[in-house]
């Protein structure tokens, strides 16, 4: 399809110190590098066991539902006139998103490893809400902290914790909200790190969190890329997904990461406009490189270098760091990061639904956003992927107050 330079190979990212080419490793005090290095030895020994492959395949199949299905967009294709969109339906995942996918994954390893607790922090809730959905699969017990202002924004995944059995902390120190809960939670990690296993909700934090959520999200593009191929005997021009911490998009980007022909495009959020510090999220458009949560990335600083106040519509991107993957794929110019703005984002998920009957997440409809502002300009041979993160029946009270509908 065009005649882009042959890329290098990919070889397995991270190295053993957890880097990913300048970014990633474990920035982090010396006794929490040493629960870190013991989670790593156990992921390497536990994941090549056959019977934690066959239990994470079978709940995979039988209780996430996979494989999710590729819906080829006609009607909205046609509509705008050029390229074809095809959606990779995370959406229709048991809970509604792929954040399933790697919380699956972190209980399953917390009960091989013979933990008596997974803690984990959530903002909006909804890992919260995946994380407790899992849990109360494994059989493990589970506790969320979370800031009482978040509680008190967030009742539907509040209620959703509360009936799945987890233990939630509120945290009122501070501002009370997220990054409160994730100290909160990191200290009552940190007294029992024998006993307890963190788990984090994206492709962050430090070595081995962005490698381990990576390969439990890369299922997503592994079917993806196979379904492609039997359905239109090629791959796709472009591979699209909405990036927060980068979880959802280097699951589906991992499996095409070798196939030089496929372009790769992380769409972040602009928010109220790039230009407004503080009122966006777009940390590789307009980051630079820095330290946040144990890990060297890209990221989001205010004038005193703090990581800076962030905005979108969607709760699930607002994070002022990025994946190191991603930071790196940036650099390599492997992946190309846009931006969708919070008025462009309502647009999409607006005609998404009405065009296809297809309610998206809102973090998921930039990446829509982007497909869509795209396809015109593009010939109708030409395929566009965009990995459809996760339904929006959690936003659409939000939505319909918003448009007045
Ligand atoms: C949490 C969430 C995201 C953002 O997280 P990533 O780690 O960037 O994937 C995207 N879409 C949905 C539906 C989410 O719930």
């Amino acid at each position: 399809m065009n005649a882009a330079a042959p890329l290098p190979t990919f070889a397995p990212m991270p190295d053993a110190q957890g880097f990913f080419g300048p970014y990633g490793g474990q920035l982090v005090p010396p006794h929490l590098k040493q629960a870190m290095d013991a989670i790593n030895a156990a992921y390497a020994e536990i994941t090549r066991r056959q019977d934690f492959q066959d239990e994470l395949a079978q709940l995979f199949a039988d209780y996430v539902g996979r494989p999710s299905p590729i819906f080829h967009a006609r009607r909205l294709s046609q509509q705008l006139g050029g390229a074809q969109i095809h959606l990779k339906r995370e959406d229709l995942n048991h809970t509604g998103a792929h954040k399933i996918n790697h919380c699956l994954g972190e209980a399953l390893l917390a009960k091989f490893m013979g933990k008596k607790k997974v803690i984990a922090e959530t903002g909006a809730g909804q890992h919260g809400v995946a994380l407790a959905t899992a849990c109360a699969l494994v059989g493990i017990p589970c506790e969320i902290h979370m800031g009482q202002v978040d509680i008190e924004k967030e009742h539907p995944n509040v209620t959703k914790m509360r009936i799945l059995g987890c233990k939630l902390v509120p945290v009122t120190r501070g501002a009370a909200t997220l990054k409160e809960a994730v100290d909160s939670a990191f200290e009552e990690y940190l007294s029992n790190p024998t006993d307890y296993l963190y788990a984090i909700g994206s492709v962050v934090g430090p070595h081995p969190f962005p490698m381990m959520v990576r390969d439990f999200q890369s299922i997503i593009g592994r079917e993806a890329r196979e379904q492609f191929q039997a359905k239109h005997g090629r791959l796709p021009d472009y591979v699209a997904a909405c990036v927060g911490g980068g979880s959802n998009a280097i699951g589906m980007f991992t499996a095409f990461l070798n196939d030089a022909s496929v372009k790769l495009v992380g769409v972040e959020p602009a928010g109220e406009g790039t230009d407004k510090p503080g009122r966006h999220a777009a940390t590789l458009t307009m980051g630079q490189p820095g330290e946040i949560h144990g890990m060297k990335c890209y990221v989001l600083e205010d004038a005193d270098g703090q990581p800076a106040a962030v905005h979108s519509i969607a709760s699930g991107l607002d994070y002022p760091g990025i994946g190191p993957q991603h930071s790196y794929l940036k650099d390599l110019g492997r992946a190309q990061y846009a931006t969708a703005d919070d008025q462009e984002t309502l647009g999409a998920f607006m005609q998404l639904s009405r065009v296809e009957g297809i309610i998206p997440a809102l973090e998921s409809a930039h990446a829509v956003a982007w497909a869509m502002r795209v396809a015109p300009t593009l010939p109708a041979d030409c395929h566009i992927l965009v990995n459809l993160s996760g339904r929006g029946d959690k936003d659409a009270d939000y939505v319909a107050e918003k448009l007045g509908l």
